[in-house]
Order: structure tokens, then C-alpha cells, then sequence
């Protein structure tokens, strides 16, 4: 993760926010790389999932919304987080990310210790319990430890355990439910009834203008309506990179489908199409796996949620879910509202509020997840024996910031950086492309493995004096060849959708 985020910085792709002033927890910025790699993402997801479709409408709504949203979807009252305040640290944590386990010695407790989920949280733990052991020089055989949640209960039950910022027994309070939403005041007057409220998510968006959206008429069930755009929420423990910030960005679609559908076998294939959709954007399966949430965790109107999980270097963590979400939503901002939220079904002759099935997702999870699993240092050995470390970055060209970078040969050479000139400006009017004619070609194809550019394009002697060809090498197998203008452009054409 270090690397990643190193690259990040030196090339460009991601900055910490306000970082002249050291920074600012749980924001970031992108830079020029950055913006357009998101940029791509977003783009080809709007593509595939609005655009190629003819079942899905885009909308956008504004991300201030009337305060009333908030509380019939029970944001105001239930968004909440466990949150544990370290009375020695000054320090808060999550409860859930927080885990503790008894030190057992021949079969007798001997302490507690604590540890902050991670990749390997019961390995942490077993570290800790170990040097508890040391510290308090007990002898005998340590048990494996068993990691279990903080809770109010074990907060009562135990509180000796200890804090993990601090290692002190006792200085952590039991669990309360922390609101995520960031609050904002709207007009001049500033007292209660001027609360509003960041949104937490685009959802809600789809949902109260899913009758707008029914009223002009251009859609009919099954349907989705989708939005990308920024959600806010004030994270308690905003941590690993971009992968849980408190400003990030979200792509969610909500599906309508009738009451009597089979929703299982929608939520299916949605499940189905967000496993494909990340293949095409260059996510290997292999990194990729399913986890349904257990029924006794689903919230109270949920039907099933699925996730679709990514290996992160620091765990598999949620990059997706897909939650079929009966038709709550309506219903509550039916009630909430008054407006009725119904609509009418021909065959039947009825009137019934639509079910929904819900992908989201968040563009910078993808952004992270697609930097992982595409950076890579390599040994290489050039023509000379000598060996070297190559970084090299393999996006997909859907969504590599630059598609092909323009190399003339030589820089002082007219005939050359001209021509180099010339495709460069009719490539531009329809992809990201660079020009580069500083250095030796080697480490100009170098810098542009490292940013991920799929292919570089050398403008050579042979060019200019012969059949007009150039050389194509290629960023993943560093393999050259020649390659005319129109091949040039139909490989462009195939792999850049
Ligand atoms: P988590 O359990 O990781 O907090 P969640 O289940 O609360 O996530 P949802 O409310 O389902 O997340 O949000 C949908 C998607 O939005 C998530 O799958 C994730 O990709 C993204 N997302 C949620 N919270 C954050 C965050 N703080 N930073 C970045 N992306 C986020």
C-alpha cells in the first residue's frame, strides 16, 4: 500500500487535501493523473450502465437536500456508528473495527488485549496476548486467541480491556451511536429549523424524484434511474488511503421492479452484471469474491444484500453492494410526504408502490482497487545483461489516463517531432494522448509504463523516409512492432470503448 500511495503522490494521481497546511483527515484531492483515471471510471460506468441501456435514466440531484429526506429515511434517527471514546489517548474509535480477546495461559485468563481490525486481526491480537505474556513474565502454554467484538456488553462485562492506542485496562467508555451526517445551516437565520444535512448518499436522490421521473413519461418497469455524484460522511476513523474517506464519491442505479417480480432473480443479475462490468475495467477475478450479508444482520426491510468484495493489500473489503431493498424507500417518503408513490400496472389493474434492487458503489474504492491490483515492480534485463526494477502500472486502456503516448526519436530532428507533431494533434481530438520528446527513449517509455499508458508510439526515420509506419511497443509485454496509421487507429477503436 505504501508503494501505491508513493506512486500516487510522485506521479501525481492523488494529494492529500490542503496539503500546505499538513493536510486534512478523510480528504483528498486528485491531480492531473488522478482526475482523469476517476474521470474514466466514471465515464465508462455511466456509459455501460445509462447510456448502452435502454432501461436506465440518469438524473442529478442536488447534493443539499430538504431535511425532511433525511428523517424518512431514517438517516436522522438510525445512520449512525458505534463510537468509543480513549479516555487516556483523547483518541475515538469504531467499535466494530475494534476487537479484543482474553489472554489465556494454561487454560486460566490472564489479561485482555485489544486490536483495530486489519488484514490479519487475529494475528495482532496473538502478537499482543504473546507480549502480555512477556511483560508480565508468565509462564505456560498461551492458548490461540478468539477475537470478539467491543460491545456495550463486554464494555460492562470486562473493563479491564485494555485501549489499543494506549495499552491502559479501563480507559476506553462503552459504545455510543455517533450520527455520520455532517450538518450545515441553509439561509441567514441560523437556529433549528435551518438545519440541513450533506447528503450521506445518492440514493435518496433517485428515490424522491422517482415520481418526476415516472411523470415524464419515458420509462416504464422494470427500470432504473441512476446518479453519480459526491456523498459526505463524517467517518470516525477515515483510514486505509481513499478506500474510506469522509467526502467521496458514489455511482448507484436504483431498479424498479413490480411488487410480484422475482426479485431474487434480479438482484441475481444485477450481481452478475457489476462482477462483469468491473472485469471490463481490467479487475482480475481472482481478486474479486461474493459475500451475502447472514439475514440476522439485514436491516428490518431488506430482503438480501450482496457484496461484491475486492483483496485490498490491507484485507477483502466491500467494494460493492447489491442490496434488494423491498420497496421501503417509497413507502416511507409516500408517508413522510403525502404525495402518493404508487404507480398503475395495466395488466393487473392495480395501483403498488415498485420493489428496488440497489448497486452502489464508490468511484474511489474502484480507483483504489484498480491502482492495486494493476501496480506491479518487475526485474528486467536489457540486451546488455544489465538488470533493473521496472514499475509498471497495467490499466485497462478503457480507463488508463492517457491511451498512447506520441515519441518522436529524436527531438532535434524537424522531420521527426513534425510528423510526431501532426498525430499527436489528430489522435487528441478523440483520446487522451502525450506528447514526449525529452530524454532517451528508454526511460520515456519507462515514465509512461509507470502512469499506466497502454501504448507508446515511436516516430522513427522509417516513418518519415519509408511506408509512413511507426513502432508500437506495447506497456505489458515491452513488445514492439510496426504498425500503419489505420492499424493504429483500429486498435484504439477496439480496445477504448
Ligand atoms: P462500509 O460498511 O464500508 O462503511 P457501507 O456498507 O456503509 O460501507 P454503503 O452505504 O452501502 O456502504 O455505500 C455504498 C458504497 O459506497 C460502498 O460499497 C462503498 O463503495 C462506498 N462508500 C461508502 N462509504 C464510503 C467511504 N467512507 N469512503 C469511500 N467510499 C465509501
Amino acid at each position: 500500500m505504501e508503494a501505491i500511495a508513493a506512486l500516487c503522490k510522485r506521479r501525481g494521481f492523488i494529494f492529500a487535501s490542503s496539503e500546505i497546511y499538513g493536510g486534512f483527515n478523510g480528504f483528498f484531492d486528485y491531480g492531473p493523473l488522478g482526475v482523469e483515471l476517476k474521470r474514466n471510471i466514471r465515464d465508462c460506468w455511466w456509459r455501460d450502465m445509462v447510456q448502452r441501456r435502454n432501461d436506465v435514466v440518469g438524473i442529478e440531484s442536488s447534493i443539499i437536500m430538504h431535511p425532511k429526506v433525511w428523517q424518512a429515511s431514517g438517516h436522522v434517527d438510525g445512520f449512525t456508528d458505534p463510537l468509543v471514546d480513549c479516555k487516556a489517548s483523547k483518541q475515538r474509535f469504531r467499535a466494530d473495527q475494534l476487537f479484543f480477546a482474553a489472554v489465556v495461559v494454561d487454560g486460566q485468563v490472564r489479561g485482555y488485549v485489544s486490536a483495530l481490525e486489519g488484514d490479519d486481526t487475529a494475528g495482532a491480537l496473538q502478537a499482543a496476548a504473546e507480549a502480555f505474556k512477556r511483560k508480565h513474565a508468565i509462564q505456560g502454554a498461551l492458548a490461540p486467541v478468539e477475537p470478539h467484538e467491543f460491545t456495550e456488553a463486554s464494555a460492562e462485562q470486562i473493563p479491564q480491556i485494555p485501549s489499543p492506542a494506549t495499552g491502559e485496562p479501563g480507559s476506553l467508555t462503552p459504545p455510543r451511536a455517533f450520527n455520520m451526517m455532517f450538518e450545515t445551516q441553509v439561509g441567514a437565520l441560523r437556529d433549528g429549523s435551518s438545519v440541513a444535512y450533506l447528503r450521506p448518499e445518492t440514493a435518496q436522490g433517485m428515490f424522491v424524484d422517482f415520481k418526476p421521473v415516472v411523470d415524464t413519461g419515458r420509462v416504464k418497469l422494470p427500470f432504473g434511474i441512476a446518479q453519480v455524484g459526491k456523498s459526505f460522511r463524517n467517518e470516525i476513523t477515515p483510514r486505509n488511503f481513499i478506500f474510506r474517506s469522509r467526502e467521496f464519491e458514489q455511482m448507484e442505479m436504483e431498479y424498479f421492479i413490480h411488487e410480484d417480480a422475482d426479485w431474487q432473480a434480479h438482484h441475481r443479475e444485477w450481481i452478475q452484471w457489476c462482477w462483469d462490468w468491473l472485469k471490463s475495467i481490467g479487475l482480475p477475478e481472482a481478486q474479486l469474491s461474493l459475500y451475502d450479508h447472514p439475514k440476522e444482520k439485514l436491516s428490518f426491510y431488506s430482503r438480501g444484500t450482496t457484496d461484491i468484495m475486492f483483496r485490498y493489500p490491507f484485507g477483502v473489503q466491500e467494494l460493492w453492494g447489491i442490496a434488494a431493498r423491498g420497496n421501503y424507500d417509497l413507502s416511507q417518503h409516500e408517508q413522510a410526504s403525502g404525495v402518493p408513490q404508487a404507480i398503475f400496472d395495466e395488466a393487473t389493474k392495480k395501483k403498488f408502490i415498485p420493489h428496488v434492487i440497489e448497486p452502489a458503489v464508490g468511484t474511489d474504492r474502484i480507483f483504489l482497487a484498480v491502482l492495486c491490483a494493476a501496480y506491479a515492480e518487475e526485474q528486467i534485463t536489457d540486451e546488455k545483461g544489465n538488470t533493473d526494477t521496472r514499475t509498471v502500472l497495467r490499466l485497462s486502456p478503457r480507463i488508463a489516463p492517457v491511451k498512447v503516448a506520441i515519441l518522436p526519436l529524436l527531438k532535434n530532428k524537424d522531420a521527426l517531432t513534425e510528423r510526431a507533431r501532426a498525430l499527436y494533434k489528430s489522435l487528441q481530438r478523440r483520446y487522451a494522448v502525450f506528447y514526449d520528446e525529452a530524454g532517451a527513449i528508454g526511460r520515456r517509455y519507462r515514465r509512461q509504463d509507470e502512469i499506466g499508458t497502454p501504448w507508446c508510439v515511436t516516430i522513427d526515420f522509417d516513418t518519415v523516409e519509408k511506408d509512413g509506419s511507426f513502432t508500437l511497443r506495447e506497456r505489458d509485454s515491452m513488445q514492439q512492432h510496426r504498425i500503419s496509421e489505420t492499424e493504429l487507429l483500429d486498435l484504439l477503436d477496439r480496445e477504448v470503448y
